[in-house]
């Protein structure tokens, strides 16, 4: 460890399909695709981002 900048991990984000509303796990550079019916119209769920903070 240098100290640099670590690039973050791709986070999955969830996103709800527009058709079936089936919840679709994609990672960045995925194709924006249900996976349940092919609906190619998937909104992105609001996450609630669990942010942890270290107390010391
Ligand atoms: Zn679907």
């Amino acid at each position: 460890m240098d100290g640099g900048s670590i690039p973050a991990p791709p986070e999955p984000v969830t996103y709800l399909c527009g058709d079936c509303g089936a919840d679709n796990t994609l990672k960045p550079g995925d194709v924006i695709q249900c996976r349940e019916c092919g609906y190619r119209i998937l909104y992105k769920k609001r996450t609630r981002r669990i942010v942890q903070f270290e107390a010391r």
